[in-house]
């Protein structure tokens, strides 16, 4: 129940309450506890030609259970408006492709590769300026912005793979003094753990693939706008013409995912701070990249950006470089080794060798996507697979 303010209106329900409600109102759905399937693909008119429920049209634009799953996304994360997508990656083209030829992108260099590379390859070709640059520098952040040409500045903050943190509000302040907009791809930090709107971020964007929907079983994206401007119209035009919707039923699982969110990311997050701590200065371990040790170079931005968790995302170094990595991994029996992030099972990944030559990946790295389990167990599982790594390797 919400509580009352001295003035008698119940306050705002906060974000977790929300989520596990899932953003349903049981009297307005006329009695079902959670939000129903819409499965329609096109939605009736009455004799004057109005929609009969303005939330559905043609559902390659517009279907209520994506609109369900949108309004607690724009909810949860402080914006006007939320659109889904059928990926992360779709969610990213739909914004770059609302530019025009001539505008210039400004990208941290170490990201997600797959939107990084896409973004290189994207921009050369259709005539965009596209710069890569260390955003966790500001200052040479903000260097690499053209007034009047850059368009989007586009971060990921805790970013791929080192959990480097970009200062958000630093970022949305070099990006507007220069007439572009702050992008923020928050996959890793999910509203639980930041909101980049309130931060002065413009477009937020998520792969739902990962802690929204958070059970391994849909793939999904995101973009939740601070402000419904002309951008962000053209914005949705691109997801409305292109087609790159999520189907009702996935939409609604992620709908369902989502009403965990909360209980998932904090547990995440306390299972990744005790393997942090416990593997920080392992006789095996080169190197643990995590924000919540006091000795990751971006701890401090992340204690102050980041609120009730650091993330569950955390890399190895293993000593003996990228063979005794890849053998350790070999000899996990929890952790499981395959590619994402934000399920309830924990993975592993050996980045170097997914990505390829070129990568600004060390070898000797490994990725950590905590999952919820036992704590104890993911920690003993670790240690068994690097008891067999010789020592001083
Ligand atoms: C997975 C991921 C993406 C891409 O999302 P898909 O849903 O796989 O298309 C983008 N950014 C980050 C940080 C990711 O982890």
């Amino acid at each position: 129940m919400a509580e009352n303010r001295p003035d008698g209106a119940p306050a705002p329900l906060r974000p977790a309450t929300v989520a596990a409600h899932g953003g349903h109102d049981p009297e307005a759905a006329g009695g079902d506890v959670v939000p129903p399937i819409r499965p329609a693909t096109t939605f009736a008119r009455d004799a004057d030609y109005a929609l009969l429920n303005p939330e559905g049209s043609y559902s390659r634009d517009a279907n209520p259970t994506y609109r369900a799953c949108e309004s607690l996304l724009a909810r949860l994360e402080g914006g006007a408006g939320a659109y889904l997508f059928s990926s992360g990656m779709a969610a990213a083209m739909a914004v770059v492709q609302a530019l025009q030829p001539g505008d210039h992108i400004v990208a941290q260099s170490v990201m997600y590769w797959a939107l990084r590379d896409w973004l290189r390859e994207f921009c050369a070709t259709w005539g965009l300026g596209f710069d890569l640059v260390d955003a966790t520098d500001s200052e040479s952040l903000a260097a690499a912005i053209v007034p009047g040409r850059t368009r989007l500045v586009w971060i990921e903050t805790p970013s791929n793979p080192t959990w480097d943190v970009i200062d958000i509000a630093a970022a949305a302040r070099a990006a507007h003094a220069a007439g572009a907009r702050l992008v923020v791809d928050s996959t890793v930090a999910t509203p639980v753990l930041t909101r980049p709107i309130e931060l002065g971020a413009d477009i937020v964007l998520h792969s739902a693939t990962k802690y929204l929907n958070g059970h391994s079983d849909v793939v999904a994206g995101a973009l939740i706008a601070a402000r419904e401007d002309e951008f962000w119209h053209r914005v949705r035009a691109n997801r409305a013409h292109g087609g790159a919707v999520l189907g009702p039923f996935e939409a609604w699982l992620m709908l369902r995912g989502m009403r965990t969110l909360y209980i998932r990311v904090a547990r995440a997050c306390a299972n990744a701070m005790a393997i942090a701590r416990h593997f920080d200065a392992h006789p095996k371990v080169a190197e643990v990249l995590y924000p919540g040790l006091e000795t990751h170079p971006g701890h401090d931005l992340a204690a102050r950006q980041m609120s009730g968790g650091f993330g569950g995302m955390l890399s190895l170094r293993v000593r003996g470089g990228a063979q005794a990595a890849l053998a350790m991994a070999g000899r996990l029996r929890v952790f499981v080794r395959a590619t994402s992030l934000g399920g309830v099972e924990s993975l592993i990944e050996h980045r170097a060798s997914i990505e390829g030559p070129g990568s600004p990946v060390p070898p000797d790295l490994l990725r950590l996507s905590v999952g919820i389990e036992d704590p104890a167990d993911l920690i003993a599982d670790l240690e068994q697979a690097l008891a067999d790594v010789p020592p001083g390797s």
